[in-house]
């Protein structure tokens, strides 16, 4: 199969018409790219999961293009509910709801819950409206590898897979939604992202958050497996000193290191072999996923300086621990 690459006014054409085709179309969102396929057809959800390689008890989370589109998919909807929606609709974050009976198995992994977001992104929004059904999409990589933030990542896993990929240039939030769960007692953060537990508890009183790196303990399905990891085995530094230490040490075993640091330490790295993160949380969440893509193919190990807690870096962190397997220097 050709992967054909389109901007995205025709690309939205064309993928709408490849979605009521049954077929599976890549789409950019504010988050990371998405694979998306109608979520109301059993067929095409298997599509998604086929494409991307991943296992069958991992859900995926359910794309729409206006809030009236939420209530065909849910068995309950509060009020609490309605003013999460009216706050962070359309944005960087997946609520998880009583899922009704329209929503196949496949898309939920057998759950009883269903995840639904809205896309900030334009183009993401424009798409699913032309599509006229919810668009199941979980992030466009194949399984196991680092989420795509561009056109060209989508095209580095999925050439040959799928028949199209609409091009949106850069995400702009640059790592996965948020993933709130509705359906306790207290709103719960299963997975960390742009929209913090503080945005939410503002809006709801209170919310569970998600604990740092203790996977197995994550009600989050999907959570227990290996994601976001280069193809190199990366560390990350607790502060420049280590950093330049496990650089050197490398260096002197006749390695090929890459130091991932912040602006701010630019004249602390001296002329060891660097990229710049960014100098803002923001610019570093964005740059991560393409910094780490574009890392591993010109060295032979990553050394991440870690990021700190603060804002959205919490989140960061939270992808960049994974993907060094939480190995600390
Ligand atoms: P991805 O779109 O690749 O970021 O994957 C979607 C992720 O959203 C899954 O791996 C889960 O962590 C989460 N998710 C989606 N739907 C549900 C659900 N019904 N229950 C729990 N977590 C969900
Ligand atoms: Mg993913």
């Amino acid at each position: 199969m050709e992967t054909l690459i389109l901007d995205s006014e025709k690309g939205i054409e064309l993928g709408a018409k490849l979605i009521q085709a049954g077929e599976v179309v890549a789409f950019p969102t504010e988050t990371v790219y998405g694979l998306g396929g109608n979520a109301l057809d059993p067929s095409c959800v298997a599509k998604i999961y086929a494409a991307k390689g991943r296992p069958a008890d991992n859900p995926l989370i359910v794309h729409i293009s206006k809030v009236d589109d939420i209530y065909p998919l849910v068995a309950e909807f509060s009020e609490s509910n309605k003013r999460l929606v009216e706050r962070f609709m359309p944005g960087p974050l997946t609520l998880l709801f009583p899922k009704s009976e329209i929503v196949p198995d496949s898309v939920t992994a057998g759950l009883k819950t269903v995840g639904i977001r809205m896309p900030k992104s334009e183009i993401a929004r424009k798409f699913i409206e032309a599509c006229g059904v919810p668009i199941a999409a979980p992030s466009a990589n194949a399984s196991t590898r680092v989420s795509p933030t561009t056109a060209k990542h989508v095209y580095e896993d999925m050439n040959g897979r799928i028949p199209l990929i609409i091009d949106g240039g850069d995400s702009e939030v640059g790592i996965e939604s948020t993933v709130l769960d509705l359906t306790g007692e207290i709103p719960t953060i299963l997975r960390p992202g742009a929209i913090t537990p503080e945005m939410l508890a503002d809006v709801v009183g209170s919310v569970k958050t998600h604990k740092g790196e203790v996977i197995s303990s994550a009600p989050a399905p999907g959570m227990k497996y290996k994601h976001y990891a280069p193809t190199v085995p990366m560390v990350v530094a607790k502060d420049m000193k280590s950093l330049v230490e496990d650089y050197d040490k490398k260096v002197a075993k006749n390695m090929n290191p890459l130091c991932l640091i912040r602006g701010q330490a630019v004249q602390a790295v001296g002329n060891r072999r660097y990229v710049n993160l960014g100098n803002t949380d923001a610019e570093v969440c964005r740059n991560i996923y393409r910094v780490m893509r574009d890392s591993e193919k010109v060295c032979d190990s990553i050394i991440c300086i870690h990021l700190g807690e603060s804002g959205v870096c919490k989140s960061v962190m939270n992808r960049v621990l994974k993907a060094s397997g939480g190995k600390i220097v």
